[in-house]
């Protein structure tokens, strides 16, 4: 299938931002019922086409909207996120809707709860639209290794979208962000809690949100942040991530150079790597014109380990896939037959499980997990002198961005996250964003700051998105 989706007719519900959303369900000027029957119905057009949906059900979309005009009518006050549309990845445990992690071994399962970042956003007032594909457990760069079929870019339906979609190991966030035009942040490890999310490699798994714009993000991102008691290796200090920009913004807004203290490191390799795709590296260096435009310095920095990182991030990440997919034994999950991992489990996950438990066998332990282990130790201190010398650190999100589907598999796939994985090593928050938003195929942009920097990390895209997207993060909308 080639082509486009079919085009919406402009329309306010569709392209309110998520301030402006909220402020007219609040006030009544558009019911949660409305909201969500207008996402529905341009869900049924463009379905048939991308395949992004694993589970859309109607009927429990407009319950949760009729509960939030409900509230409303009782005179209560209404969540950060009132009447706003979320898909959620289908590997975050979601009580009503099945959660299978794009894997046939869960096809059935129905979890028992919400994980905590879905709890978070219902108790917003957010409306769950449904579940969304994903490459199976979160393997794989294009979201065609998902169980249940493969999902199309919108942009051009010839293209992959980019994979695994929203939960981030490697670059799940940050790189279907980039193919598809879109904002995706990848927050310091620990920020948001795992709990509920269905694990792949726990020191690398990061849950995060896509939004239309970073503004959108940051509002997301306020709801579902903060510590977690059933997170242990959640972030134990409290985030008020809204506040605090809005009131950096007001500041920034009011000054003509708003980035004059910022000292940006360009990730040299990265941007000299014979691979970027010419347009990619002309739209990063406008780019970087129009943030030196804001009084932005920029320092050359040189983070050389980029293939040892690609290859460390595989072996670790297989390793502990290997530990954590144990569990699916043909004993729980409602699946009891022998035959449950012979038929259960597709191709890629299979690959990773005898690539980590491989890694991890006596014998071979010493030369490739402690091994990875080490570089990722190094690419940790590769950050730790970068950011001696600049404050956050930018390149692009991927090498050539979206590629024809069918056309990558193995190795090859795997050489796509040479530039995501290096931030999701070191846990640093990262964060992708359209750097020539009007191009048919926008370009990635990609700024990594220091760990627990997120909301630096955020402030900066606003700033570069007020200058360069200003209609998208307007508040008069
Ligand atoms: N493509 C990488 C992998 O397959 C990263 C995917 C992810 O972040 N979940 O492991």
């Amino acid at each position: 299938m080639t082509g486009f989706v079919p085009r919406y007719h402009p329309d306010e519900i569709l392209e309110a931002n998520v301030a402006a959303l909220v402020q007219k369900v609040r006030t009544g000027t558009w019911t949660a019922t409305q909201v969500a029957e207008r996402y529905l119905q341009r869900v049924r057009e463009t379905e048939p086409f991308i395949g992004a949906y694993l589970l859309v059900d109607d009927q429990l979309v407009l319950e949760q909207a009729a509960t939030i005009d409900q509230k409303r009518q009782r005179g209560e006050p209404l969540g950060l996120l009132a009447g706003v549309p979320v898909s959620i990845k289908d590997n975050l445990l979601t009580k009503g809707f099945t959660t299978t992690a794009g894997s046939r071994l869960l096809q059935r399962y129905q979890p028992p709860e919400d994980a905590t970042c879905v709890k978070r956003l219902r108790s917003e007032d957010a409306i769950i639209l449904g579940k969304t594909a994903m490459d199976e457990f979160g393997m794989g760069s294009s979201s065609e290794n998902c169980a249940y079929g493969v999902v199309r870019n919108p942009l051009d339906l010839s293209l992959v979208p980019g994979g695994s979609s929203g939960g981030n190991t490697g670059g799940s966030i940050r790189q279907p962000a980039a193919f598809c035009g879109v904002v995706g942040l990848k927050p310091s490890y620990g920020r948001v809690s795992r709990y509920g999310l269905v694990a792949y490699a726990s020191s690398l798994d990061t849950v995060g949100p896509m939004a239309r714009s970073v503004s959108d993000l940051t509002h997301c991102l306020t709801v579902i942040a903060g510590p977690d008691p059933r997170d242990l290796t959640s972030l134990s200090e409290p985030t008020n991530i809204h506040d605090f920009l809005r009131e950096t913004e007001e500041a920034l807004s009011a000054v003509a150079k708003p980035l004059r203290q910022v000292r940006l490191g360009i990730w040299k390799e990265a941007l000299e790597m014979p691979q970027l795709a010419s347009h990619g590296r002309q739209a990063l260096e406008e780019a970087l014109r129009t943030l030196t435009s804001l009084g932005a310095s920029i320092i050359p920095i040189s983070m050389p380990r980029l293939r040892a990182a690609c290859a460390a991030y595989y072996v670790l990440a297989s390793s502990e896939a290997s530990a954590n997919l144990a569990r699916y034994d043909g004993v729980r999950y409602w699946q009891m037959t022998r035959r449950t991992r012979t038929l259960g489990l597709g191709a890629e996950v299979k690959r990773r499980i005898m690539l980590g438990t491989f890694a991890l066998s006596s014998g071979y332990v010493d030369a490739y997990y402690r091994r990875a282990m080490q570089v990722r130790q190094l690419v940790k201190r590769d950050f730790e002198l970068a950011f001696q010398q600049c404050d956050y650190l930018i390149g692009p999100v991927s090498p050539a961005g979206a590629f024809a589907l069918g056309t990558k598999a193995g190795v090859d796939l795997y050489a796509e996250d040479v530039l995501t994985v290096p931030a999701s090593l070191a846990g640093l928050p990262a964060l992708a964003l359209p750097c020539n938003p009007k191009a048919t195929l926008p370009t990635g942009m990609q700024i990594m700051g220091r760990y627990g920097d997120d909301v630096g990390v955020l402030r900066l895209g606003i700033v570069y998105e007020r200058v360069t997207r200003p209609l998208i993060t307007s508040d008069e909308q």
